[in-house]
């Protein structure tokens, strides 16, 4: 960070929280995960943080929130390490749905019946199946072991209410996934398919592992601290074009106007993000607008992109 932006967003970042944070008021907190519904509606936080470790945090970035959706991005990465890009290829296509996150419409209106993408959920159940792993908890802990090292957090683990709230409550998730199984997208058990996917959703972060998950992305794959290669540079490539075609799920055109940078939401209200080259990016706002982003959060990202010049576009 060039030190007048370092000093500004010091100075300004804590202001811009607050402003954002009145938005809360005008969301909800994601209902259908039960566990999910008690976070604290009118948090806000977000941790920002470039290639010399130089940190930035303002409001509640210390709250601790599961990845939901934001995990989908490196399930995908590693599926694509795994397989390699024409496995992966033929069960997700590469298209935004204009749907929402949780639709079925498309996977039965347009053939082939594979989903549309790996970031909406049937799209990333199909992704839980292609992680190797002899059994469900072997692709489970591969999967925890890769967040752990992109996230530079050997700590990292399971909010377990929040697993077993989703697992007990996911009526449409399992519908999907036995769906898929019938077009022959899925391989293996279904409900073993599905505790891959619901366990890469409860894993509990903090704004800072996600900002530090994201600059590995921002460095096309390397840890721009210890200079090694975590991911190869074209599954990077491939993630961030994800992120911004549907990261933000039928959000994300709208977003890529307003905000122009690749970034990834979950249902607790986590948005992970990045500026290519430059920054690594954690917010936390649990209260989410009608399309499940985090109404405060979309809106802080906002306010930087713009008051920064950061836009891609
Ligand atoms: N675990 C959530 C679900 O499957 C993830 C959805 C999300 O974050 N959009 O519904």
């Amino acid at each position: 960070m060039s030190l007048t932006e370092i000093e500004r967003l010091q100075a300004l970042l804590p202001v811009w929280v607050e402003s954002s944070r009145q938005l809360c008021a005008d969301g909800k907190t994601a209902s259908y995960i039960p566990e999910l519904a008690k976070s604290p509606l009118g948090a806000l936080g977000i941790h920002i943080m470039d290639a010399k470790g130089h940190s930035i945090s303002a409001g509640d970035a210390e709250l601790s929130f599961t990845m939901q959706s934001i995990s989908k991005v490196f399930s995908l990465i590693l599926a694509l390490m795994d397989n390699g890009e024409t496995i992966v290829f033929d069960k997700v296509g590469m298209e935004p749905t204009g749907d929402n996150f949780n639709s079925m419409l498309k996977l039965e209106l347009v053939q082939p019946s594979i989903p549309f993408n790996p970031l909406i959920n049937a799209g990333a159940i199909a992704i839980s199946s292609l992680i190797a792993g002899e059994n469900p908890s072997e692709k489970s802990n591969r999967l925890l072991e890769f967040l752990r090292l992109i996230s530079n957090n050997s700590k990292l683990s399971y909010d377990h209410d929040v697993y077993r709230s989703e697992s007990d409550s996911a009526n449409l998730n399992r519908s999907m996934a036995y769906f898929l199984k019938d077009k022959g997208v899925l391989n293996g058990s279904v409900e073993d398919v599905l505790d891959v996917y619901f366990r890469h959703c409860s894993v509990s972060v903090n704004c800072a592992d996600i900002a530090q998950m994201a600059l590995v992305l921002a460095y096309n794959g390397k840890n721009p601290l210890t200079g090694e290669q975590l991911i190869p540079r074209r599954y990077v490539q491939i993630a961030k074009t994800f992120m911004i075609t549907c990261g933000m799920y039928n959000a994300s055109g709208e977003f890529a106007i307003q905000v122009g940078l690749p970034a990834k939401s979950g249902v607790s209200g986590g948005i992970l993000s990045l500026v290519p080259g430059r920054y690594g990016i954690g917010v936390v706002g649990p209260s989410l607008n009608r399309k499940g982003n985090s109404i405060a959060g979309v809106s802080l990202l906002e306010i930087l992109s713009r008051e920064f010049d950061w836009s891609l576009f």
